[in-house]
């Protein structure tokens, strides 16, 4: 049975520029078998929304990928979920069989690259292709509110990385940028037993987040942070380094902050041309470094990452600092780009 496309009209948030995000109406999705028509509850905006150099060829599209809502239809033979069930869903998701997937490395897979909600979630509406249903689809527990579980997808990104950084217990974790990811590293640190973690950012806001969500120190992006690490930290640079800014500076800080035997986490995302030189014997040469990165979350990290949020182990509700309407989406994209004192920025199209 394939259940007719449908003729409703459906708002969404169209993206030319960060600076220019059109309200715009579509045609709502039909679903066919397998698949699920989703009523986006909340929507959260990630960095990698902005990044705008990596947008810009596609435009106009419809982005957003940190959903939550309510199922509003189900596809013939679509199993293990029904109309009126509350859940998160992932963007991307992986075949499960290829060379990448078998090793592990199941987010750069190239099924994980071509699939996508349609149109987006600054929407009112998604359609989840059969595959999203079958493998990046999750109940969302009573007690997780809608707008705590839009923190899925980036807790999922950043418990991966962690599985790919090796273990921080009882070591000095440095987290660089202080957005939503890195106060989400700093708790993960701190659960995972991290002996110090230091922040660094160059928004007084952030630093005084930082230090709200577990950082023992929170630093100037703008120092001498090589030096003032030592001051701080015994003597010793940092163990581990998780940088969660693409800027050039913060990158070369990193560089010259990690201790022997340590690891940095590449987490973020640089301009689009940026060339980083290395003195490779200073950097690599008898000091047994690990450079190393992380790209989205697995199913497996979706799951924990909900785990997480169920028992409280995370705190997320606290990092929002901005809802807006779908309406008024220009505004919520131009309030993230400038970063200034915002955090996450929830889209809450109904
Ligand atoms: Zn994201
Ligand atoms: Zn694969």
């Amino acid at each position: 049975m394939k259940i007719p496309k449908g003729d409703l009209q459906l708002k969404v948030g169209m993206y030319y520029s960060n600076r220019d995000v059109r309200v715009e109406e579509m045609q709502r999705p039909g679903i066919g078998p397998g698949e699920l028509l989703v009523k986006v509850i909340a929507s959260g905006i990630c960095g990698s929304d902005v990044l705008e150099w990596y947008r810009i060829n596609r435009v106009p599209l419809v982005l957003g990928h940190e959903i939550s809502g309510e199922i509003a239809d189900s596809g013939y033979g679509v199993k293990g979920f029904k109309a009126g069930d509350r859940v998160c869903a992932a963007h991307h998701v992986p075949c499960g069989r290829c060379h990448y997937c078998i090793n592990g490395h199941h987010t750069v897979c190239d099924t994980l690259f071509k699939t996508n909600f349609d149109p987006g979630g600054f929407s009112e509406y998604v359609r989840l292709p059969s595959i999203n249903v079958e493998r990046g689809t999750f109940i969302i527990p009573p007690d997780v509110g809608f707008e705590e579980a839009t923190f899925v997808e980036p807790l999922a990104c950043v418990w991966r990385a962690h599985r790919f950084s090796g273990n921080p217990a009882g070591r000095t974790v440095m987290v660089m940028g202080c957005g939503v990811a890195g106060l989400l590293h700093i708790q993960v640190a701190r659960l995972l037993g991290a002996g110090r973690i230091i922040a660094t950012d160059i928004n007084e806001f952030r630093l005084e987040k930082a230090r709200q969500f577990g950082a023992d120190i929170a630093l100037s992006g703008n120092e001498d942070i090589p030096g003032l690490l030592r001051s701080v930290n015994d003597g010793y640079l940092a163990d581990m380094i998780i940088l969660c800014t693409g800027a050039t500076q913060a990158v070369n800080q990193a560089i010259k902050s990690i201790d022997r035997g340590g690891t940095i986490l590449f987490f973020a995302v640089t301009d689009r041309d940026c060339v980083i030189p290395l003195h490779f014997n200073e950097i690599f040469w008898r000091t047994e470094v690990t450079f190393t990165s992380s790209y989205a979350g697995s199913q497996e990290d979706y799951a924990r990452a909900m785990e997480l949020i169920h028992l409280k182990k995370i705190c997320v509700g606290g990092m929002i600092t901005h809802r807006f309407g779908l309406d008024e989406i220009g505004d919520a994209f131009r309030v993230v780009s400038e970063a200034k004192d915002s955090l996450k920025v929830i889209i809450k199209p109904h």
